[in-house]
Protein backbone atom coordinates (compact mmCIF):
# COMPACT_ATOMS: atom_id res chain seq x y z
CA UNK A 1 0.00 0.00 0.00
CA UNK A 2 1.11 3.10 -0.55
CA UNK A 3 2.36 5.53 2.28
CA UNK A 4 0.91 8.84 3.20
CA UNK A 5 2.97 11.35 2.23
CA UNK A 6 3.75 14.23 4.59
CA UNK A 7 5.18 17.33 4.24
CA UNK A 8 5.85 19.76 7.17
CA UNK A 9 7.63 23.30 7.59
CA UNK A 10 9.74 24.53 10.13
CA UNK A 11 10.83 21.02 11.36
CA UNK A 12 14.37 22.53 12.79
CA UNK A 13 12.87 22.10 16.68
CA UNK A 14 9.95 22.21 18.37
CA UNK A 15 5.94 20.88 17.18
CA UNK A 16 7.42 20.48 13.62
CA UNK A 17 10.00 18.49 14.73
CA UNK A 18 7.86 16.07 17.47
CA UNK A 19 5.32 15.93 14.39
CA UNK A 20 7.87 14.51 12.30
CA UNK A 21 9.26 12.43 14.44
CA UNK A 22 5.58 11.07 15.73
CA UNK A 23 4.41 10.11 12.32
CA UNK A 24 7.96 8.70 10.80
CA UNK A 25 8.34 6.41 13.75
CA UNK A 26 4.31 5.51 13.68
CA UNK A 27 3.89 1.77 14.27
CA UNK A 28 1.60 1.78 11.44
CA UNK A 29 4.83 2.33 9.28
CA UNK A 30 2.27 4.01 7.02
CA UNK A 31 3.63 7.54 6.70
CA UNK A 32 6.55 9.04 4.63
CA UNK A 33 7.36 12.52 6.25
CA UNK A 34 9.39 15.17 4.36
CA UNK A 35 10.71 17.14 7.27
CA UNK A 36 11.75 20.51 5.64
CA UNK A 37 13.49 23.43 7.28
CA UNK A 38 14.68 26.98 6.64
CA UNK A 39 18.45 25.67 7.16
CA UNK A 40 19.53 22.24 6.42
CA UNK A 41 22.68 23.17 8.81
CA UNK A 42 20.24 22.99 11.63
CA UNK A 43 18.97 19.44 11.00
CA UNK A 44 20.62 18.18 14.24
CA UNK A 45 18.60 17.64 16.77
CA UNK A 46 15.93 16.04 14.51
CA UNK A 47 18.07 13.68 13.00
CA UNK A 48 19.25 12.52 16.88
CA UNK A 49 15.73 12.25 18.18
CA UNK A 50 14.59 9.91 14.74
CA UNK A 51 17.30 7.93 16.41
CA UNK A 52 16.31 7.61 19.46
CA UNK A 53 12.58 7.44 18.50
CA UNK A 54 13.60 4.29 16.31
CA UNK A 55 11.96 6.28 12.70
CA UNK A 56 12.66 3.47 10.15
CA UNK A 57 14.71 3.77 7.69
CA UNK A 58 13.25 5.78 4.45
CA UNK A 59 10.46 6.95 6.72
CA UNK A 60 12.23 10.39 7.24
CA UNK A 61 13.85 12.89 4.56
CA UNK A 62 14.98 16.51 5.18
CA UNK A 63 14.71 19.04 2.87
CA UNK A 64 15.52 22.58 2.66
CA UNK A 65 12.67 24.77 2.71
CA UNK A 66 12.43 28.53 3.84
CA UNK A 67 8.83 29.50 3.10
CA UNK A 68 9.53 33.28 1.87
CA UNK A 69 11.39 32.11 -0.63
CA UNK A 70 9.51 30.95 -4.02
CA UNK A 71 12.14 28.73 -5.45
CA UNK A 72 13.40 27.32 -2.53
CA UNK A 73 9.45 26.17 -1.91
CA UNK A 74 9.36 25.01 -5.46
CA UNK A 75 12.77 23.41 -5.28
CA UNK A 76 11.49 21.18 -2.37
CA UNK A 77 8.42 20.33 -4.06
CA UNK A 78 10.44 19.11 -6.83
CA UNK A 79 12.49 16.62 -4.54
CA UNK A 80 9.29 14.91 -3.35
CA UNK A 81 10.13 11.75 -4.63
CA UNK A 82 6.68 10.05 -4.79
CA UNK A 83 5.39 13.55 -7.33
CA UNK A 84 2.21 14.51 -4.56
CA UNK A 85 1.87 15.17 -1.09
CA UNK A 86 -1.06 13.84 0.67
CA UNK A 87 -0.47 15.97 3.84
CA UNK A 88 0.61 19.63 4.14
CA UNK A 89 1.47 20.61 7.38
CA UNK A 90 2.52 24.63 7.40
CA UNK A 91 3.70 24.99 10.94
CA UNK A 92 6.44 27.71 10.09
CA UNK A 93 6.44 30.70 12.31
CA UNK A 94 8.06 33.55 14.43
CA UNK A 95 6.90 35.55 17.30
CA UNK A 96 7.18 39.11 17.69
CA UNK A 97 6.59 41.00 21.67
CA UNK A 98 7.67 43.93 22.63
CA UNK A 99 5.44 47.22 22.65
CA UNK A 100 4.47 48.10 18.99
CA UNK A 101 6.66 51.04 18.71
CA UNK A 102 9.91 49.61 19.27
CA UNK A 103 9.72 47.51 16.33
CA UNK A 104 11.69 47.67 13.05
CA UNK A 105 9.70 47.50 9.67
CA UNK A 106 11.86 44.71 9.08
CA UNK A 107 10.44 42.80 12.17
CA UNK A 108 6.78 43.44 11.53
CA UNK A 109 7.32 42.45 7.29
CA UNK A 110 8.98 39.54 8.81
CA UNK A 111 6.18 38.30 10.95
CA UNK A 112 4.03 38.67 8.49
CA UNK A 113 5.77 37.15 5.76
CA UNK A 114 6.47 33.86 7.50
CA UNK A 115 3.46 33.07 9.66
CA UNK A 116 0.68 34.31 6.63
CA UNK A 117 2.99 35.49 3.51
CA UNK A 118 4.47 31.99 3.75
CA UNK A 119 1.51 29.82 4.19
CA UNK A 120 -0.22 31.65 1.13
CA UNK A 121 2.93 30.69 -1.08
CA UNK A 122 2.94 26.94 0.64
CA UNK A 123 -0.89 26.59 -0.46
CA UNK A 124 -0.27 28.01 -3.90
CA UNK A 125 2.79 25.86 -3.95
CA UNK A 126 0.56 22.46 -3.19
CA UNK A 127 -2.72 23.00 -3.49
CA UNK A 128 -3.10 22.68 -7.36
CA UNK A 129 -2.11 19.26 -7.31
CA UNK A 130 -4.30 18.18 -4.27
CA UNK A 131 -7.09 19.63 -6.26
CA UNK A 132 -6.66 17.76 -9.20
CA UNK A 133 -5.93 14.56 -7.22
CA UNK A 134 -9.38 15.18 -5.50
CA UNK A 135 -7.44 14.44 -2.17
CA UNK A 136 -5.12 16.10 0.18
CA UNK A 137 -5.31 16.91 4.29
CA UNK A 138 -4.30 20.62 5.08
CA UNK A 139 -2.72 20.98 8.60
CA UNK A 140 -1.73 24.08 10.34
CA UNK A 141 -0.55 25.23 13.54
CA UNK A 142 -2.43 28.28 14.38
CA UNK A 143 -2.62 30.00 17.86
CA UNK A 144 -4.95 31.27 20.86
CA UNK A 145 -3.06 34.55 19.75
CA UNK A 146 -5.27 34.02 16.44
CA UNK A 147 -8.47 33.54 18.67
CA UNK A 148 -7.81 36.39 21.54
CA UNK A 149 -5.69 39.47 21.37
CA UNK A 150 -2.37 39.28 23.84
CA UNK A 151 -0.75 42.34 24.84
CA UNK A 152 2.70 43.36 23.35
CA UNK A 153 2.33 40.18 20.84
CA UNK A 154 0.10 42.64 18.42
CA UNK A 155 1.31 41.93 15.32
CA UNK A 156 2.22 38.22 16.05
CA UNK A 157 -1.03 37.66 17.13
CA UNK A 158 -2.76 40.12 14.04
CA UNK A 159 -0.55 37.01 11.80
CA UNK A 160 -2.36 34.15 13.48
CA UNK A 161 -5.96 35.94 13.74
CA UNK A 162 -4.88 36.39 9.44
CA UNK A 163 -4.15 32.69 9.14
CA UNK A 164 -7.84 31.79 10.99
CA UNK A 165 -9.41 33.81 7.84
CA UNK A 166 -7.57 32.01 5.64
CA UNK A 167 -8.16 28.75 7.05
CA UNK A 168 -11.61 29.40 7.33
CA UNK A 169 -12.18 30.33 3.41
CA UNK A 170 -10.21 27.64 2.28
CA UNK A 171 -12.32 25.40 4.31
CA UNK A 172 -15.80 26.79 3.02
CA UNK A 173 -14.54 26.08 -0.71
CA UNK A 174 -12.32 22.83 -0.25
CA UNK A 175 -14.51 19.88 0.64
CA UNK A 176 -15.97 19.63 -3.29
CA UNK A 177 -11.77 18.57 -3.84
CA UNK A 178 -11.86 16.06 -1.29
CA UNK A 179 -9.08 18.38 0.43
CA UNK A 180 -9.34 18.76 4.36
CA UNK A 181 -8.24 21.69 6.56
CA UNK A 182 -7.61 21.53 10.46
CA UNK A 183 -6.13 24.32 11.87
CA UNK A 184 -4.59 23.23 15.20
CA UNK A 185 -4.90 26.55 17.66
CA UNK A 186 -2.27 26.00 20.55
CA UNK A 187 -2.14 27.62 23.86
CA UNK A 188 1.50 27.87 25.43
CA UNK A 189 3.43 25.27 24.23
CA UNK A 190 7.62 24.60 25.77
CA UNK A 191 9.57 24.92 22.53
CA UNK A 192 12.67 27.31 21.49
CA UNK A 193 9.33 29.91 20.11
CA UNK A 194 9.58 31.81 23.43
CA UNK A 195 13.76 32.36 23.77
CA UNK A 196 13.46 33.27 19.84
CA UNK A 197 11.22 36.21 20.55
CA UNK A 198 13.51 37.82 23.31
CA UNK A 199 16.65 38.16 20.85
CA UNK A 200 17.40 41.83 21.09
CA UNK A 201 14.37 42.96 22.96
CA UNK A 202 16.61 44.47 25.76
CA UNK A 203 17.94 46.89 23.79
CA UNK A 204 14.42 47.80 21.74
CA UNK A 205 12.83 47.85 25.00
CA UNK A 206 14.75 51.33 25.98
CA UNK A 207 12.91 53.39 23.75
CA UNK A 208 9.65 53.14 25.41
CA UNK A 209 8.18 54.90 27.98
CA UNK A 210 8.67 54.39 31.50
CA UNK A 211 4.83 53.19 32.12
CA UNK A 212 5.09 50.69 29.02
CA UNK A 213 8.61 49.02 30.00
CA UNK A 214 6.96 48.39 33.41
CA UNK A 215 3.62 47.32 32.18
CA UNK A 216 5.75 44.63 30.24
CA UNK A 217 7.78 44.11 33.09
CA UNK A 218 4.72 42.88 34.35
CA UNK A 219 3.49 40.88 31.37
CA UNK A 220 7.00 39.08 31.33
CA UNK A 221 6.14 37.96 35.10
CA UNK A 222 2.42 37.14 34.42
CA UNK A 223 3.71 35.20 31.20
CA UNK A 224 6.45 33.07 32.88
CA UNK A 225 4.08 32.09 35.64
CA UNK A 226 1.67 31.09 33.09
CA UNK A 227 4.48 28.90 31.18
CA UNK A 228 5.27 27.52 34.07
CA UNK A 229 2.00 26.32 35.19
CA UNK A 230 0.09 25.54 32.27
CA UNK A 231 2.26 25.19 29.15
CA UNK A 232 1.98 21.76 26.85
CA UNK A 233 4.76 20.09 25.82
CA UNK A 234 5.63 19.90 21.80
CA UNK A 235 3.94 16.19 21.89
CA UNK A 236 0.74 16.63 23.07
CA UNK A 237 0.19 18.97 20.45
CA UNK A 238 1.87 16.30 18.28
CA UNK A 239 -0.99 14.14 18.92
CA UNK A 240 -3.83 16.60 18.53
CA UNK A 241 -1.83 17.06 14.76
CA UNK A 242 -1.43 13.30 13.97
CA UNK A 243 -5.40 12.85 14.53
CA UNK A 244 -7.13 16.04 12.56
CA UNK A 245 -11.19 14.76 12.79
CA UNK A 246 -12.70 15.64 15.99
CA UNK A 247 -14.59 18.68 16.40
CA UNK A 248 -17.43 21.14 15.09
CA UNK A 249 -17.08 22.58 11.60
CA UNK A 250 -20.63 23.67 11.65
CA UNK A 251 -19.73 27.17 10.68
CA UNK A 252 -17.97 25.73 7.02
CA UNK A 253 -20.93 23.93 6.56
CA UNK A 254 -23.56 26.23 6.87
CA UNK A 255 -21.41 28.59 4.59
CA UNK A 256 -20.64 26.16 2.03
CA UNK A 257 -24.68 25.51 1.85
CA UNK A 258 -25.24 29.06 1.81
CA UNK A 259 -22.65 29.75 -0.72
CA UNK A 260 -22.78 26.61 -2.94
CA UNK A 261 -26.29 25.53 -2.80
CA UNK A 262 -28.27 24.01 0.29
CA UNK A 263 -27.45 20.41 -1.00
CA UNK A 264 -24.08 18.77 1.03
CA UNK A 265 -20.94 19.54 -0.39
CA UNK A 266 -21.08 16.97 -2.98
CA UNK A 267 -18.05 16.95 -5.76
CA UNK A 268 -17.48 14.51 -8.56
CA UNK A 269 -16.23 12.20 -5.84
CA UNK A 270 -18.89 12.69 -3.29
CA UNK A 271 -16.76 14.42 -1.10
CA UNK A 272 -19.02 15.85 1.98
CA UNK A 273 -18.84 18.62 4.09
CA UNK A 274 -19.31 17.58 7.56
CA UNK A 275 -19.01 18.79 11.11
CA UNK A 276 -15.83 17.86 13.15
CA UNK A 277 -14.38 19.09 16.29
CA UNK A 278 -10.69 21.16 15.90
CA UNK A 279 -11.25 21.34 11.95
CA UNK A 280 -12.77 23.23 9.58
CA UNK A 281 -13.81 20.75 7.49
CA UNK A 282 -14.21 17.33 6.74
CA UNK A 283 -14.76 15.66 3.31
CA UNK A 284 -15.56 12.23 4.45
CA UNK A 285 -16.97 10.01 1.51
CA UNK A 286 -14.04 11.06 -0.41
CA UNK A 287 -11.41 8.79 1.85
CA UNK A 288 -8.58 11.74 2.45
CA UNK A 289 -5.59 10.72 3.17
CA UNK A 290 -4.71 8.61 6.87
CA UNK A 291 -3.98 10.23 9.74
CA UNK A 292 -2.14 7.56 12.37
CA UNK A 293 -4.26 6.77 15.04
P1 LIG B 1 9.98 26.82 17.13
O1 LIG B 1 10.59 25.66 17.81
O2 LIG B 1 10.67 28.12 17.15
O3 LIG B 1 9.62 26.39 15.64
C1 LIG B 1 9.37 27.32 14.62
C2 LIG B 1 9.92 26.75 13.34
O4 LIG B 1 9.60 27.64 12.24
C3 LIG B 1 11.44 26.63 13.38
O5 LIG B 1 11.82 25.41 12.80
C4 LIG B 1 11.90 27.79 12.52
O6 LIG B 1 13.15 27.60 11.88
C5 LIG B 1 10.78 27.77 11.47
N1 LIG B 1 10.82 28.94 10.62
C6 LIG B 1 10.93 30.25 10.95
N2 LIG B 1 11.00 31.01 9.84
C7 LIG B 1 10.94 30.15 8.78
C8 LIG B 1 10.97 30.31 7.38
N3 LIG B 1 11.09 31.53 6.82
N4 LIG B 1 10.88 29.21 6.60
C9 LIG B 1 10.78 27.98 7.14
N5 LIG B 1 10.78 27.76 8.46
C10 LIG B 1 10.86 28.84 9.27
O7 LIG B 1 8.55 27.11 17.79
P2 LIG B 1 7.20 26.22 17.85
O8 LIG B 1 6.57 26.59 19.13
O9 LIG B 1 7.45 24.82 17.52
O10 LIG B 1 6.36 26.92 16.68
C11 LIG B 1 5.71 26.20 15.65
C12 LIG B 1 4.40 26.88 15.33
O11 LIG B 1 3.57 26.83 16.47
C13 LIG B 1 4.52 28.36 14.96
O12 LIG B 1 3.71 28.61 13.83
C14 LIG B 1 4.01 29.08 16.18
O13 LIG B 1 3.44 30.32 15.86
C15 LIG B 1 2.97 28.09 16.68
N6 LIG B 1 2.62 28.26 18.10
C16 LIG B 1 3.57 28.11 19.08
C17 LIG B 1 3.19 28.31 20.41
C18 LIG B 1 4.17 28.17 21.55
O14 LIG B 1 3.85 28.57 22.68
N7 LIG B 1 5.35 27.61 21.34
C19 LIG B 1 1.87 28.64 20.72
C20 LIG B 1 0.94 28.77 19.69
C21 LIG B 1 1.33 28.57 18.38
P3 LIG B 1 14.51 28.27 12.45
O15 LIG B 1 14.88 27.44 13.63
O16 LIG B 1 15.45 28.15 11.30
O17 LIG B 1 14.16 29.69 12.81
Amino acid sequence: MDRTVVLITGCSSGIGLHLALRLAADPSRSFKVYATLRDLSTQGPLWEAAGSHGCPPGSLKTLQLDVQDADSVAAARARVTEGRVDVLVCNAGRGLLGPIEVHSAEAVGSVLDVNLVGMVQMLQAFLPDMKRRRSGRILVTGSMGGLMGLPFNAVYCASKFAIEGLCESLAVLLPPFGIHVSLIECGPVRTAFQGKVQDGLDAALDSADAQTQDLFSQYQRHFEQVFREAAQDPEEVTEVGARPGSGSGRYVAAMHRAVFGDKPAEGPEGAQAEPGAGELGRPESSAPPAAPK
